[in-house]
């Protein structure tokens, strides 16, 4: 982790933009992957600020033209005309680009992303509560088989019962029944 820290960090990525281009842009884009959601927007943001910093002398002397002042600003002309300094005003400009693009582009995926992670457990949560429901309602439906099973295994099992007012044995299925000689209801009252 302390090894892609170091490899993601805005100083490699600047270097890379600027002897490598395209892996610079890649691992400026997979900061984003390594690091998630968590301050997506830092790297971006220093490197745009790096990029002015690199701009600021050019940015002063445009902006020194355009209200027509002749300041004196110490070492800005040898800046200016520094053999080197159009290539980094020219990186700086590349750079400030990709930055943007880098930005919106994580504005982007992080939308994305979290839509797409939202709906996965949302669907996933879906799919648990119903399965959770249908478990539920294949249980409720066994106890209650069960228990009709139980129920009417209970009334077919035929049972002798004494008339008390004729005395006639009669067999009746069920706890409640009718004497089959005086038709006076009998019940029986289970083993004792
Ligand atoms: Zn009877």
């Amino acid at each position: 982790m302390k090894i892609a820290n170091l490899f993601f960090s805005v100083p490699i990525i600047i270097i890379l933009l600027y002897f490598l281009p395209p892996l610079g842009i890649i691992v400026f884009l997979a900061r984003y992957l390594v690091y998630g959601n968590r301050h997506f927007f830092r790297a971006p943001i220093y490197i745009m600020a790096c990029a002015s910093i690199l701009a600021l002398p050019f940015g002063i002397e445009q902006f020194l033209k355009l209200i027509h002042v002749k300041a004196n600003i110490p070492y800005l002309q040898e800046i200016l005309n520094w053999e080197y300094y159009p290539n980094l005003l020219s990186f700086a400009r590349f750079s400030f680009i990709v930055a943007v693009i880098v930005l919106i582009i994580t504005i982007l995926l992080r939308k994305l992303i979290n839509t797409l992670s939202s709906k996965i457990s949302q669907f996933i949560g879906q799919y648990y509560n119903d399965r959770l429901q249908s478990d539920n309602e294949i249980a409720k439906e066994n106890d209650l088989k069960l228990k009709e099973k139980a129920l009417t295994s209970k009334q077919k099992t035929p049972h002798a019962v004494k008339c008390p007012h004729c005395g006639k044995t009669n067999s009746i299925i069920g706890t409640v029944g009718k004497c089959e000689s005086c038709r006076s209801t009998i019940e029986y009252k289970g083993k004792h």
